[in-house]
């Protein structure tokens, strides 16, 4: 039988009434005859309220016994989920990360999956149970339980269908599909049909919540389809995939998002010379901070100021490192800016479109936000405006390129 990939996020099992929601979904795709794995997040906001509890404790617990704390709500999800299922008086077996034979690098907190051996998965399978796999978890190569970063169980769930050769990885979620813009900011958005994966990479590096980055550079690397959808409804998403060249021709635009989880961080006066960067950005890295962003000014009398972006859940780390950094570059001092958000424009079709960037700009200009920095990939241009300009400057950019429902800018 065709094995189907169904993931359900922590909105989707948040309550038993949902969980028994789930079993009915579940059951359905068994009955309509497909093997089915399912990988379930933690309960609604579980996660946090874990994570909430540990900070209570110290602002800096240790990674190991963090990640065992993290990975148990999504035990709670997983085994309420089995026993529904049961219920519905269908055969179904939970596993935690480690039990599924996910294999992790050491990095507690954000580990990266090296292999899976999906042995136990199928004897489960072919024993006619449908599988339910802890999402967001594993277990390393130094036998340590790890967790996979915020919104890991889009990686656990298409990592498994890349391993099973699933026909397709369901994200199932609170919302039907990945839109132009949040829905929630911006009411007029637009569902997308397809996206291709280097746009959803971009998107979701952009801070749209709907799909976990490294989900989506798993799947292109892999080759597996991803239908974002609803868990509530059983209406069409949007097929995340590989979309040739030409069915892209006159597609400019496929959405635009805002990230108000980044800081943006600046060095003041750092000598202008050879290695300051590289120890600098090469101390962040040791500390598995991800930056984005990067800008560095022309330099006055030998020295420069040099700014990034940074999550804010980063912020006692990265503090700790350029304390440090900072006296040892001999830089005159850092500020760690929290009131600042992120616009991106994304769409492929930017390459062979000259002038998108000066419209967004003008966008900006016109609704009088101030931009206070620009960066650019072929396929992404992304600015840091004030906090409090950030939906306002979605709502905008999202209008000048004609993205709402019939507007110009339709796929
Ligand atoms: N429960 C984890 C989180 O909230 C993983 C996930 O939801 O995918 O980040
Ligand atoms: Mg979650």
């Amino acid at each position: 039988m065709p094995i189907i990939v169904q993931k359900y996020g922590g909105t989707s099992v948040g309550s038993t009434d949902r969980l028994r929601h789930v079993a009915d979904r579940v059951v359905q795709a068994k009955e309509a005859g497909y093997d089915v794995v399912v990988v379930v997040s933690a309960m609604g906001e579980t996660t946090d309220d874990l994570l909430a509890m540990a900070n209570q404790i110290t602002p800096t617990p240790e990674p190991r016994e963090l990640d065992m704390l993290l990975t148990a709500g999504e035990r709670i999800a997983m085994s309420l989920l089995a026993i529904a299922i049961n219920a519905r008086g269908c055969k179904a077996a939970s596993y935690t990360g480690s039990q599924a034979g996910i294999i992790t690098d050491t990095q507690h907190g954000k580990a990266k999956i090296v292999e899976i051996r999906p042995k136990r998965v199928l004897e489960s399978i072919q024993a006619g149970n449908v599988v339910i796999v802890a999402g967001f978890q594993g277990l390393s190569s130094s036998y340590e339980i790890t967790t996979l970063g915020r919104g890991g169980s889009d990686t656990t769930a298409v990592a498994m269908a890349a391993a099973l050769g699933a026909d397709a990885c369901e994200i199932c979620t609170d919302v039907d599909g990945v839109y132009t813009a949040d829905p929630r900011v911006e009411p007029r958005a637009r569902k997308l049909p397809v996206v291709s994966y280097d746009e959803m990479m971009e998107l979701a590096a952009a801070g749209a919540k709907v799909l976990q980055s490294r989900s989506v550079e798993y799947a292109r690397r892999h080759g597996v389809r991803i239908h974002v959808r609803s868990s509530f409804e059983d209406v069409p998403g949007t097929w995340v995939q590989e979309v040739d060249e030409e069915q892209m021709e006159g597609v400019m635009i496929s959405g635009v998002a805002l990230d108000v989880e980044e800081a943006k961080v600046t060095l003041d006066r750092v000598p202008d010379r050879p290695g300051v960067a590289a120890t600098v950005f090469r101390a962040i890295a040791s500390e598995a901070i991800n930056i984005d962003m990067i800008v560095q000014n022309v330099s006055h009398d030998g020295r420069t100021d040099l700014s990034f972006t940074a999550p804010i859940a980063e912020r006692a780390h990265l503090e700790a490192v350029l304390d440090r950094i900072v006296k040892e570059i001999g830089a005159e001092r850092f500020t760690l800016d929290d009131g600042v958000a992120k616009i991106s424009l994304v769409g492929a079709g930017m390459k062979s479109h000259p002038g998108v960037a000066a419209d967004m700009f003008d966008a900006l200009a016109a609704e009088g936000v101030n931009i206070e920095m620009i960066s650019t990939s072929p396929i992404r241009i992304s600015c840091v405006v004030r906090k409090q300009d950030g939906e306002r400057a979605l709502r905008a950019v999202h209008a000048r390129f004609g993205l709402e429902d019939g507007g110009s800018g339709e796929r």
